[in-house]
C-alpha cells in the first residue's frame, strides 16, 4: 500500500532512538530527559491512594477542580497571575498534548507559525499537522540569545502564532527582563499569539528569577502558557501537564482536548492537587536542588576534555566535544553510546538547518551522584 505521509520530515525521535542505542549498549543514559529518582513518596502515596478510594473513572474534561484551584493558586503565588480555575486552565496527558492541543485549536492551514532553533522537537510536526507553515528563527549559536530583530523581521500578516521557551531545551539559557519586552514589543498590537513552553519554571539557578509570560499581562492576555508535573515532580512517565491561557484562548484548546482523550490520568490529578496544596516547599526548593546537582555534574566535567557551557536553568548541561572529536553529532553521539558506553543527545534534531561545524552534545543532570560520577568516569577516558 501505498501511504502518502503527512510528515516527511519526521523519523523515530532522536530520544527513542538514543534511548533504544542505550538499552542495546547498556550505556548510561544521559540522553532522554528523565530523573534517574522517585517522585516524592508523598505524591505516589496520594496517587495510589486516590486509585485506593475509586477515583479511577473519568475526570472533568479540563482536569479535577482541586487541582485547578491549586494551579491558580500557585501562579498568583508565584507569578502574580489572576487567573480563573472555571475557564483559563486546562489539564493535559503532558506539555506533549498541551502543545499539540493548543496548535490545533488556535493555528489555522495556511497560517505561519514562529519557532526559535533549537526547539523542542514536537513543535514543527504540530504546525505541520495544523496545516500551518513553521518559520524557524536561529538563536545566537554561541549565547543562544534570542535575536529580537530578526523575530520581528519574521512576521507577517500570515503569522498566527510564536513559541518560546524559558528555562530552554536544549541550551539551557533564560530570558531575562529584557527578552520579556522584546517579547511584548514583537506582538503588540498585532494578532499573534504567543505559547510559552514553561515547562522547566521551576528550575532556575544563581538566584535568578523565571520570568513567566504570566507575569506580565499584556503578554498573559495573548497566551498559552504550558508546564508539565513531569519536571517538578520527577514523573515524566506520568504524563501529566497543564496549560493556562484566558478564556477566549482556553475555549480553542479545549475544543481539541475533549476529542483528543477529554481528559487525563484521574489518580495523578488528586495526587497532584494534594502535593501542591500541602507542599509548595517542593517546587520552591526544586532550583536549589537541581544546582547542586548541576555544580556537581559541572566541577567532575573538568577533569574531562568536553567543554562546559552555562547552563542557566534547566536540566541540561551542552558539552563541547571538538577537543576530542570532529565528528558531526549524530555521530558523536553514537559513537559514545557504542564505544564509550555514555548515551547524550545531539542537537542538530532540534533545528531546521543546524550551524555548521556546531560540536555540541546535551547531557541531562537530572541524575542520582552514583549515575554521574560513573558518566564522567567513562567521559574522562575520551
Ligand atoms: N517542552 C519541553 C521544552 C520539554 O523539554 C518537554 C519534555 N522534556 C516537553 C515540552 C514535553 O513535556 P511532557 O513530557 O510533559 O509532555
Ligand atoms: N523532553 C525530553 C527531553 O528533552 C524527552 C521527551 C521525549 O522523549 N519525547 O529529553
Amino acid at each position: 500500500m501505498q501511504v502518502q505521509t503527512r510528515l516527511p520530515q519526521v523519523g523515530t525521535t532522536i530520544f527513542s532512538v538514543m534511548s533504544a542505542l542505550a538499552v542495546q549498549h547498556r550505556a548510561l543514559n544521559l540522553g532522554q530527559g528523565f530523573p534517574d529518582f522517585d517522585p516524592p513518596a508523598e505524591l505516589i502515596e496520594a496517587m495510589a491512594q486516590a486509585a485506593r478510594d475509586g477515583k479511577n473513572q473519568y475526570a472533568p474534561m479540563p482536569g479535577i477542580l482541586p487541582l485547578r484551584q491549586a494551579i491558580a493558586e500557585k501562579v498568583q503565588r508565584e507569578y502574580g497571575a489572576t487567573v480563573d480555575p472555571d475557564t483559563d486552565i486546562t489539564v493535559m496527558a503532558g506539555a506533549s498534548q498541551a502543545i499539540f492541543n493548543t496548535v490545533l485549536g488556535l493555528v489555522h492551514p495556511g497560517d505561519e507559525v514562529i519557532v526559535l532553533d533549537p526547539c523542542y522537537d514536537c513543535y514543527d510536526p504540530a504546525i505541520t499537522l495544523a496545516g500551518a507553515r513553521a518559520v524557524h528563527v536561529p538563536l545566537d549559536p554561541q549565547t543562544f540569545a534570542v535575536d529580537w530583530d530578526r523575530v520581528r523581521a519574521a512576521v507577517t500578516p500570515k503569522t498566527r502564532m510564536l513559541f518560546v521557551n524559558s528555562p530552554h531545551n536544549p541550551t539551557g539559557a533564560l530570558f531575562d527582563e529584557r527578552d520579556m519586552e522584546e517579547l511584548t514589543r514583537t506582538v503588540h498590537q498585532t494578532g499573534i499569539i504567543v505559547l510559552s513552553d514553561e515547562v522547566y519554571e521551576h528550575i532556575v539557578f544563581d538566584g535568578r528569577q523565571h520570568l513567566s509570560v504570566l507575569r506580565y499581562p499584556e503578554l498573559a492576555a495573548r497566551s498559552v502558557v504550558i508546564s508539565s508535573f513531569g519536571k517538578t515532580y520527577h514523573c515524566t512517565g506520568w504524563k501529566i501537564g497543564y496549560a493556562v491561557a484566558p478564556k477566549v484562548l482556553s475555549v480553542e484548546v479545549q475544543k481539541v482536548h475533549q476529542y483528543n482523550s477529554f481528559c487525563t490520568f484521574a489518580p495523578a490529578q488528586h495526587g497532584l492537587a494534594l502535593m501542591l496544596r500541602d507542599h509548595p516547599e517542593h517546587h520552591q526548593g526544586l532550583g536549589a536542588f537541581y544546582q547542586a546537582k548541576r555544580d556537581r555534574f559541572a566541577q567532575m566535567l573538568q577533569q574531562t576534555r568536553l567543554g562546559v557551557l552555562p547552563v542557566l536553568g534547566g536540566y541540561f548541561q551542552l558539552v563541547d566535544y571538538s577537543a576530542v572529536s570532529d565528528l558531526d553529532d549524530l555521530a558523536f553521539a553514537r559513537w559514545l553510546t557504542i564505544e564509550h558506553g555514555v548515551t547524550t543527545i545531539p542537537l542538530s534534531p532540534f533545528y531546521a538547518e543546524p550551524p555548521k561545524g556546531q560540536r555540541l552534545a546535551r547531557l541531562c543532570f537530572a541524575k542520582s551522584d552514583a549515575t554521574q560520577i560513573g558518566a564522567v568516569e567513562r567521559l574522562s577516558r575520551l
